[in-house]
């Protein structure tokens, strides 16, 4: 069989040996040296491309379902849970925490959540939306296990890796965030980001007031296309009265978009993080639908005061 491999940044160090593996079985076996964000994210252009027979994605879960031959191996770690003892610390009264994680670490979600039930805390692990598949687990563009049970915790608690996943879960929720990095031996309150984001934000409407040709990003990627969304995002800019082009790419280089000098704004329809992580990239504002949708408030008002 003809095999792609995919991996992700972190585990482009093992390609070569799982290639060996392959080969030895039989298999003709390439690797995609392309960079990798997701399961949202299949190199299903170059598998086509070589006439692979079955694509491989290592490090992620399902995205949804795809008109090609993918195999999914997720990569799942230990995180040390000893800093679980810190973390009760940080939680006097606080009694109802809502549990979450990412993929990599949802098979230690059962001991987080039996280690703060037996200290007599009650655990809650909310449902994600879709794009993320098991209870307790979120994605950058998934944090329904977090946001379903925002209503009914005192506290959320995420446990794992890194900062880009609670990160997400925190602007979509109200409820105080306690985030546990088990590889950096850190526990804290995030809380103090959504007042930082939510001023970013609104500095890049303000920036945007008198973009008159908006740039609308569509990407090719497989779970991050959509073009309707950008499609429809161009017809409401030009009903209002202004200019609108829709720019495709499969990842977006920011020092192009900055090329483009004609538009004055771009607005995000790809990974919803880029309009989070990424809008110090470019020279020109970077805006999320919903801040191009008050954009676009803002400007009819002063229109109807003037
Ligand atoms: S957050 Fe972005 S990169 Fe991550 S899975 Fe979602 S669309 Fe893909």
């Amino acid at each position: 069989m003809r095999i792609l491999l995919q991996f992700p940044e972190g585990l482009k160090q093992k390609a070569l040996e799982h290639a060996q593996v392959l080969e030895r079985e039989g298999h003709e076996v390439f690797i995609s040296a392309s960079p990798t964000f997701g399961a949202c994210d299949l190199a299903l252009d170059e598998a086509r491309n070589i006439k692979a027979d079955k694509l491989i994605h290592f490090g992620h879960a399902e995205f949804h379902k795809v008109d090609f031959n993918v195999e999914y191996i997720p990569y799942f770690i230990d995180a040390p849970v000893a800093i679980l003892e810190e973390s009760l610390g940080h939680l006097d009264g606080l009694n109802t925490l809502g549990l979450c994680t990412t993929i990599q670490h949802i098979h230690q979600l059962d001991f987080v959540k039996r280690f703060y039930e037996k200290n007599g805390k009650k655990v809650i692990v909310g449902k994600p939306y879709g794009f993320a598949k098991q209870p307790g687990q979120i994605l950058g563009c998934d944090i329904g296990s977090a946001a379903s049970v925002d209503g009914i915790v005192d506290v959320h608690v995420y446990f794992g890796g890194g900062m880009f996943h609670p990160l997400g879960a925190l602007l979509s929720t109200k409820k105080p965030f306690l985030a546990i990095e088990p590889f950096q031996n850190s526990v804290r309150f995030i809380d103090q980001f959504r007042e930082i984001y939510r001023k970013r934000s609104r500095g890049r409407i303000m920036r945007s007031i008198d973009a008159k040709r908006i740039g609308v990003l569509a990407s090719t990627k497989n779970g991050q296309h959509n073009l309707n969304l950008a499609t429809i995002i161009k017809k409401r800019v030009e009903s209002a009265g202004l200019s609108a082009g829709i720019l495709v790419a499969n990842t977006f280089d920011f020092t192009s978009l900055d090329n483009m000098l004609e538009f004055d704004a771009f607005v995000n329809t790809a990974c919803p993080r880029i309009a989070i992580d990424d809008v110090d990239r470019t020279r020109k504002p970077l805006l999320s639908p919903n801040e191009l949708m008050e954009v676009l408030r803002l400007k009819s008002e002063m229109k109807s005061t003037a």
